[in-house]
């Protein structure tokens, strides 16, 4: 086993504090990395709180982890001892079901086997996340990582990027679209890179006016203040889609009295509470409100592979393992511009 340095929370009180525990070794088609950054998500907040259910304590979180290879099982071929490696939200799936067959592991029918707060594929097993400083990986959940690009602000593609990436691809947005991108946090500022990349039209939708320069220095070509009934009036029926990354309760109705007929509210964000939608906010416009989770495997590949292409990577404040409590005390009140990474070598 190999002895592991951490930081867990102990139940959804605590907070999180230094933890010691052990991964499995190295098996033959497994890689061993070093974690040298690691992105924090909303998710990470929600989930040590257990906001959504079912939480597992002790809970590591991290799911937007980048290193460098120290070891690899006999039987890996796609990674050598010194390459750069990245794993998101899944370390498993059950590989046999049909999402799982055409790379939508992200939505295995059997479970699949989140990076924390979930089980390995033996369904007893407790997986630990990426606020530690060594983690072992089956070489088909771990991604290459281009050495192009600024190692710490491409953690968060694994999760910030491949979840606004996955969508806008799925959906097809681009040229001749409207994209509205609802709140400006680690999901947000990527779908705005995302959505400018693919030739969409983008406004961000922010609750106050604080963000709007950096809206735009993001390349947003505009901005909505959603607490100003004037500028929501004004914007009705004109978004061909909304992609909401909001974290807590919204009336998601007022969002969707935005889009055109034919529009699609696309849920990302997973706030804690279950939102009320009135049957008259969809029916009118013939208007669509869907949801998306992460992306699979390949698709994950895909959307590193055109970030180091096209020189995209997340905006992100270094921070170090101490001061996590304090990164997510200014998470939750949306002072983050836009992604808080943990630099590991304080860990
Ligand atoms: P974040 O950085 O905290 O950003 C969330 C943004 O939502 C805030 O910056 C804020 O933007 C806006 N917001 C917060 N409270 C709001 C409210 N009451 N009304 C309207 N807007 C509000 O969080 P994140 O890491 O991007 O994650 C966002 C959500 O996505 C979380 O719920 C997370 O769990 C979820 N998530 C889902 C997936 C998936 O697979 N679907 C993957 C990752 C994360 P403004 O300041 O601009 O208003
Ligand atoms: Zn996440
Ligand atoms: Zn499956």
């Amino acid at each position: 086993m190999i002895a592991t340095k951490a930081y867990a929370a102990q139940n959804k009180n605590s907070g999180l504090a230094p933890w010691n525990f052990e991964r499995r070794d190295v098996g033959p088609r497994d890689v061993q990395f070093d974690i040298l950054y690691c992105g924090v998500c909303h998710s990470d907040l929600h989930q040590i709180k257990d906001e959504w259910g079912g939480a597992i304590f002790p809970m590591v979180p991290g799911h937007e982890i980048v290193g460098r290879v120290v070891k690899v099982g006999s039987e890996v071929k796609k990674f050598k001892v010194g390459d750069l490696a990245g794993t998101g939200c899944l370390v498993d799936s059950c590989r046999q079901c049909d999402n799982c067959q055409h790379g939508l592991e992200q939505y295995c029918t059997n479970g699949h086997s989140q990076t924390y707060n979930g089980l390995e594929q033996d369904h007893k097993t407790p997986t630990y996340g990426g606020y530690s400083n060594t983690i072992v990986v089956h070489e088909d959940f771990v991604l290459s990582v281009s050495e192009k690009l600024d190692l710490a602000a491409v953690a968060p593609l694994l999760c910030a990027g491949i979840t606004t990436y996955s969508p806008l691809r799925h959906w097809k947005v681009g040229k001749g679209h409207k994209l509205g991108v609802v709140g400006l946090g680690g999901l947000g500022h990527m779908a705005v890179k995302f959505g400018v990349a693919f030739g969409a039209e983008v406004t961000v939708l922010s609750t106050s006016s604080k963000k709007e320069a950096d809206a735009k220095k993001l390349g947003a070509h505009k901005f909505l203040v959603t607490s100003d009934k004037e500028q929501m009036k004004a914007a009705a029926g004109t978004f061909d889609f909304l992609l909401d990354t909001v974290s807590a309760e919204h009336d998601l109705n007022a969002y969707l009295a935005l889009l055109k007929t034919d529009g699609v509210h696309i849920c990302v964000g997973v706030p804690p509470e279950a939102a009320k939608v009135h049957a008259f906010s969809l029916v009118p416009g013939r208007k669509s409100l869907v949801g998306s989770m992460i992306g699979g495997l390949p698709e994950t590949q895909e959307m590193l592979d055109f970030c180091a292409e096209h020189n995209i990577v997340s905006d992100i404040e270094l921070v170090n393992m101490k001061d996590i409590n304090t990164a997510y005390d200014r998470m939750l009140k949306g002072d983050v511009r836009y992604r808080f990474v943990i630099d590991m070598a304080t860990l």
